[in-house]
C-alpha cells in the first residue's frame, strides 16, 4: 500500500490527478500558446470555478502567479510605497516580513503569541499595509474572520490589508471583501502539485498600484493585472496546474460544505486527544486553532513519527521554533475522509 502524506504541503493530492493529466494531455491543452484562445478559454472557466466555488467578489482580480513567496515580493516591490506592517506568529509571516525589509520597505513588525488573538489595537498610522496570515503552517493557529472583521473596521482610510491564505484557501470559508490583497499557493488546500500561486485583489488595489505606476520587473503587479484582465500572462504559466484547479474546483462541493467537513473532522480528533494523555495541542485556546494544520505537542516527535510511518502515515515535522516538541497534521480537502479515519484510529490507539 502507498503512503498517505499528512505533511502540511507539499500533501496529499486530489486522488482524481492522474486521470486529470490524462485528459489534459489528451485534449491538448498542455501544448496551447498562451496567447491563443485556447488558453484564454481555460483561464476564464478556472477562474469562474474559483469565484463561484470560494465566493471571489466579482470585482477582484483574480491573476496566476507561482507561488505564494513571489505574493510576498510583488507587494512590497509594486505596491507599497513606504512602510508595511506586519502582524504575524510563527515562521511564515516572519519570513514575509523579512524579505519585504530586505526589498527596502520600512517593516513595522507586531508579533504576537501563538494562545493570543492578533493585536488589533496595535494598528500603526504609518502602514500603508496591514499584513495578515490567515493559516499560519508552521504552528497551526488561525486569523479567524472575526478578528479579520475587526482589523477591517479599525483600519484607518489610507491603509490596505493584505493576507497570506495559503493554508486557509480551499479550505476554509474567506470573506474577500475584509482584505484587499490575498495569495495563496496551490499545493496546500487546493490539493494539487505545487507551482501555481493565485493572487486575488480588490479594486483599492489595484487603484493603488495605479497610483504607484511600478513597472521594472517581470512580475510588475500592473503587468500581472493588465494580462489577467485579458485572460492572459505575459510569462509562460503552469498550464497543467490551471486545468487542474479548474477540474478538481468543477467536481467539488462549495466551500461552506469543505469548511464544515474539515472542522467535524477537527471534533472528531479534539476528543482523541483530550482523552489521550501523551498528546496535546500546541495552541491551547481552542478558537485560535487553525482547521487546516494540527499542531500537536509531544515529546518525543521523532518516535511519533516513526510509528506513524511504520502505518505508512506521514506526520509533518515540526517547524522553526516548534520543531522539536511538535508534529503537524495536514488536515486538507484532498485527504480522504477514509484515510483520515484511519489516521484517527490508529491515534485512539496510541
Ligand atoms: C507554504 C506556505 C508559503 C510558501 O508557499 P510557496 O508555494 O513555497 O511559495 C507561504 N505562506 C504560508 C502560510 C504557507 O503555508
Amino acid at each position: 500500500m502507498k503512503q498517505t502524506s499528512f505533511y502540511p504541503g507539499p500533501s496529499t493530492i486530489h486522488p482524481s490527478i492522474p486521470s486529470l493529466v490524462k485528459d489534459a494531455y489528451d485534449k491538448g491543452i498542455l501544448s496551447v500558446n498562451h496567447r491563443s484562445s485556447d488558453f484564454m478559454e481555460l483561464s476564464f472557466a478556472s477562474k469562474s470555478q474559483l469565484r463561484s466555488q470560494l465566493n471571489v467578489p466579482d470585482d477582484y482580480d483574480i491573476i496566476f502567479i507561482s507561488s505564494a513567496t513571489e505574493a510576498w515580493e510583488i507587494l512590497p516591490q509594486s505596491l507599497t510605497s513606504k512602510t508595511s506592517q506586519h502582524f504575524f506568529n510563527g515562521a511564515f509571516g516572519l519570513k514575509w516580513a523579512y524579505m519585504t525589509k530586505n526589498l527596502g520597505v520600512e517593516v513595522i513588525k507586531s508579533p504576537f503569541d501563538v494562545n493570543e488573538y492578533l493585536p488589533v489595537d496595535q494598528i500603526n498610522s504609518l502602514a500603508d499595509w496591514l499584513c495578515v496570515t490567515a493559516c499560519e503552517t508552521s504552528n497551526g493557529t488561525m486569523v479567524d474572520l472575526n478578528v479579520l472583521q475587526e482589523l477591517f473596521s479599525r483600519r484607518l482610510p489610507h491603509q490596505l490589508i493584505a493576507v497570506d491564505a495559503t493554508s486557509a484557501l480551499g479550505g476554509v470559508i474567506l470573506n474577500f471583501q475584509l482584505a484587499d490583497y490575498w495569495f495563496a499557493s496551490c499545493q496546500k488546500c487546493l490539493g494539487l502539485p505545487a507551482g501555481l500561486g493565485l493572487l486575488i485583489v480588490s479594486p483599492a488595489a489595484i487603484e493603488r498600484g495605479r497610483l504607484l505606476g511600478e513597472r521594472s520587473h517581470y512580475n510588475s503587479f500592473l503587468n500581472l493585472v493588465e494580462h489577467a484582465r485579458k485572460e492572459q500572462t505575459h510569462y509562460t504559466p503552469n498550464v497543467l496546474n490551471i486545468y487542474l484547479l479548474w477540474r478538481t474546483l468543477a467536481a467539488g462541493p462549495p466551500i461552506v460544505v469543505t469548511d464544515r467537513r474539515l472542522r467535524d473532522r477537527i471534533v472528531d480528533l479534539n476528543s482523541i486527544i483530550e482523552s489521550n494523555g501523551t498528546l496535546d495541542w500546541l495552541v491551547s485556546n481552542a478558537s485560535l486553532r487553525s482547521p487546516t494544520v494540527i499542531t500537536l505537542k509531544t515529546s518525543d516527535p521523532m518516535e511519533l513519527k516513526e510509528r506513524a510511518l511504520s502505518q505508512k502515515m506521514i506526520l509533518g515535522n515540526g517547524y522553526g521554533a516548534w520543531k522539536e516538541n511538535t508534529v503537524r497534521i495536514a488536515n486538507f480537502p484532498a485527504m480522504g475522509d477514509i484515510q483520515f479515519q484511519i489516521f484517527m484510529e490508529w491515534m485512539s490507539n496510541l
